[in-house]
């Protein structure tokens, strides 16, 4: 069952550890088919060394497993929430990258210094409030998932065009159209998050709203011109 789509989350999950944004059993990436309603996901703890197609794990939009020997990420009930309050998104990833993981531990968004932030997201990166002590306690998972949530909503932030978010005292969530730029934008929102600590220790301003604006919309939406048609 969904053997391609089962290739492609391992591919994505291998990328984390050639971006070098986890160690060890750290992250995890999945990815939905929307038509089938039907959610790929890494299994729990396995070396990513020893990880295969055949590892991965499908589940359904209510949390069932539907296939897989395994259990499936520790995080699962986070991604399905994404899934299920995000209806435009095909792919979710989760890293322990070290300045996303700086700022949700100090519990700050990442301000749009420039136009690398720019080119990724429109606007800050927004961290979570804390979860309360009963979150903690029942449901863990799940109401990360529902605090990213209320999180963009309280905000009135479009998921689509920020897709990242750090947890507040764990860590960075990203999106996207599927696996692969799931991951992709792990990456980005490493190096975008290292840049706005540097920034920060030289004193550094937002970036104009002209700039942002510039930069956000050349690279997306209807007006877009960046790259090749
Ligand atoms: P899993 O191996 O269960 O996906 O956990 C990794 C992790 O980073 C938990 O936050």
């Amino acid at each position: 069952m969904l053997e391609q789509l089962k290739q492609k989350v391992l591919e994505a999950n291998l990328r984390l550890v050639e971006y070098k944004l986890v160690l060890f059993t750290w992250g995890n990436v999945s990815a939905i088919d929307r038509e089938k309603g039907l959610v790929v996901i890494k299994p729990s703890g396995v070396d990513y060394e020893k990880m295969t197609a055949d590892d991965m794990v499908v589940m359904n939009l209510d949390g069932e497993k539907v296939e897989g020997d395994l259990n499936p990420s520790s995080d699962t009930p986070t991604h399905l929430e994404l899934y299920r309050s995000f209806p435009d998104i095909g792919g979710v990833a989760h890293t322990h990258s070290t300045f996303a993981v700086a700022f949700a531990q100090a519990a700050k968004d990442i301000p749009p210094y420039g136009t690398t932030h720019a080119d990724f997201a429109y606007g800050a990166v927004p961290c979570t409030r804390d979860l309360t002590g009963e979150e903690i306690k029942y449901d863990y998972e799940l109401n990360t998932g529902k605090v990213i949530v209320e999180c963009f909503r309280e905000k009135g932030i479009e998921p689509g065009r920020v897709p990242a978010v750090l947890v507040h005292s764990h860590g960075p969530f990203t999106w996207g159209k599927d696996a692969a730029e799931a991951a992709k934008n792990s990456a980005i929102l490493e190096e975008v998050a290292k840049m706005a600590y540097l920034s920060e220790t030289l004193g550094a301003q937002t970036a104009s709203k002209n700039i942002q604006n510039k930069h956000y919309f050349r690279k997306h939406g209807e007006g877009a011109y960046y790259g090749q048609k």
